[in-house]
């Protein structure tokens, strides 16, 4: 089987180069060219799905996107090119071929109210310019027809690239007072743990694809980030990291403290009740994928 790989040096790309290769033979694609592969710009949807019919592939993994969410605010029509008109390209090649397409989405498709987590059927009010980008890729992908898995994920942290705890132990390195927002709540979400759970969940898609359509995929729990970032401080703090700020010099802001071009939503909760009974998987808890990642960055056990 072969299986196109889109985004493939994202955060999540690139935990899938690993979770997919059992189950095909992966061609990695990036925006441009490199040595292993041609170019596969999201930017250009009609090149974009030339390109792809060439390959003949049985399956397209998109974790490829306009990630950027503040510019976004600035570069609607990019972003929706990118999160909207090419995954829709796709989506129609696969609709065509008999493809399987599978495709990301995020927490940001819905307003944010309540303290309930939100499941797969619930109204969506994306309130910034990504989340309406990924909300209206979503609904064509829907549209097309074509057999499909959308896994809505959210606070997704990779072994590569920046997240969220690196900045925290470096920000604690150089002061001893950081300040959080702790009225945002959602799961940390480890890319190594979605793509497995992609690999699991395609695998059984393909044998029976009555399981297609949208599913939330995040790790079990809830935290704010202000809790977040008390995780993380207090990890290294029991594992010996020498760090100016511990967790109890962490302190709990609004977000209204922290103006930014995009509005973030409130409550980012999402069930994942849909994912676990269909796929008869187990989502473990957050702190599990943060500390397995706070490992590998200090190289601690
Ligand atoms: P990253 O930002 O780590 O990776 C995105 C990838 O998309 C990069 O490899 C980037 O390549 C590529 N890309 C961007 N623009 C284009 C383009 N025009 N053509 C081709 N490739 C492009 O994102 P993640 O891995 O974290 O995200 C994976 C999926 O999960 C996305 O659908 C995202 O919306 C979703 N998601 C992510 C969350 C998060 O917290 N990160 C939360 C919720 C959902 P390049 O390096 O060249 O820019």
């Amino acid at each position: 089987m072969k299986i196109a790989l889109l985004g493939a040096d994202g955060q999540v790309g690139w935990a899938l180069q690993r979770a997919l290769a059992p189950l095909g033979e992966v061609l990695a694609l990036r925006r441009v060219p490199s040595p292993g592969g041609p170019g596969a710009d999201l930017a250009q949807p009609e090149q974009l799905v030339e390109q792809l019919r060439r390959m003949a592939p049985q399956v397209i993994v998109n974790a490829a996107a306009y990630t950027a969410v503040d510019k976004a605010e600035a570069e609607p029509e990019l972003a929706h090119t990118v999160n909207a008109l090419a995954p829709a390209a796709l989506a129609s090649m696969a609709e065509a071929t008999g493809a399987w397409l599978v495709h990301y989405s995020t927490d940001y498709v819905f307003g944010g109210q309540g303290q309930a987590p939100h499941r797969e059927d619930d109204h969506t009010s994306p309130i910034n310019a990504y989340g309406r980008s990924k909300l209206a890729g979503e609904q064509l992908i829907r549209a097309s027809g074509c057999h499909h898995l959308i896994l809505r994920t959210s606070w997704v942290h990779g072994s590569r690239g920046g997240n969220f705890a690196r900045t925290m132990l470096r920000l604690a390195a150089e002061r001893e007072r950081l300040t959080v927002v702790d009225d945002q709540i959602g799961a940390p979400t480890g890319a190594d743990l979605l793509a497995d759970v992609t690999a699991h969940a395609l695998r059984q898609a393909l044998l029976a694809p009555i399981l297609g359509g949208t599913y939330h995929a995040v790790a079990g729990g809830a935290v704010s980030w202000h809790g977040y970032a008390r995780h993380v401080l207090g990890w290294a703090k029991a594992h010996g990291v020498a760090l100016k700020a511990g967790p109890n010099d962490v302190h709990p802001v609004p977000s209204r403290d922290f103006p930014t071009p995009a509005q973030r939503p409130l409550n980012s909760r999402l069930d994942t009740g849909k994912l676990r009974s269909n796929f008869g998987l187990v989502l473990p808890d957050w702190a599990v994928g943060v500390d397995r990642l706070l490992t590998e960055v200090l190289g601690q056990r």
